[in-house]
């Protein structure tokens, strides 16, 4: 599970990464398109996942994993399980995430916070404050995938399994556009090798 290739191949094969010439929902245009959950769906690589980064956080001694939903909650629910911790989620209310469904934290709680994708680490951030607001102490961050193209600062430790830069051009300055390649939209089952 460690090894980058491998990892590449298990998001290739579960279609989750599609490698062409794509329009985003955004209208930008990528040469990759990833899509976590359809790795997610299969429960066997999420618990192994769930397990590749608790491995790599175990020094810090989390008590608590977070994850902002629902991108986060799957993963997060498979590191918590393999740390032996509580897994639990922030969700967004009138477009603020907080916790709600009785979740609280203790003061003594060391909070671990987990994302699927990291692309701006907004999100991140976010789920950050949400723990230190509810009386946690956040003791790191990690996701499966970075790719925000490695601009990403946070005051705590940050991992990910597996950083992937996926530029995004605007239509009229796609080099994809410009050699001729068809583009098509993810989803649409016309992946290219
Ligand atoms: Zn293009």
């Amino acid at each position: 599970m460690a090894s980058r290739d491998t990892l590449l191949d298990l998001f290739r094969k579960s279609g989750a990464l599609l490698e062409g010439h794509f329009r985003l929902t955004s209208g930008l245009h990528s040469s990759g398109y990833l899509q976590c959950a359809l790795v997610l769906q299969h429960p066997q690589h999420a618990e192994a996942l769930g397990r590749a980064i608790a491995e790599r956080v175990r020094e810090l001694r989390p008590t608590v994993v977070l994850s902002p939903a629902l991108g986060g909650v799957v993963i997060g629910q498979e590191v918590g399980r393999a740390l032996g911790v509580r897994a639990m989620f922030a969700e967004r209310q009138d477009g603020k995430l907080s916790l709600r469904r009785g979740f609280t934290l203790e003061a003594n709680d060391r909070v671990l916070v987990v994302e699927d994708v990291m692309t701006t680490g907004g999100s991140t951030r976010e789920t950050i404050e949400v723990a230190k607001a509810a009386g946690g102490q956040v003791v790191g961050a990690a996701s499966i995938v970075n790719r925000s193209g490695g601009a990403l600062a946070f005051d705590v430790p940050y991992l990910s399994l597996l950083e992937i830069a996926l530029p995004t051009y605007e239509p009229g300055a796609c080099p994809l556009c410009a050699e001729g390649r068809p583009v098509v939209k993810p989803g649409s089952r016309v992946a290219t090798a």
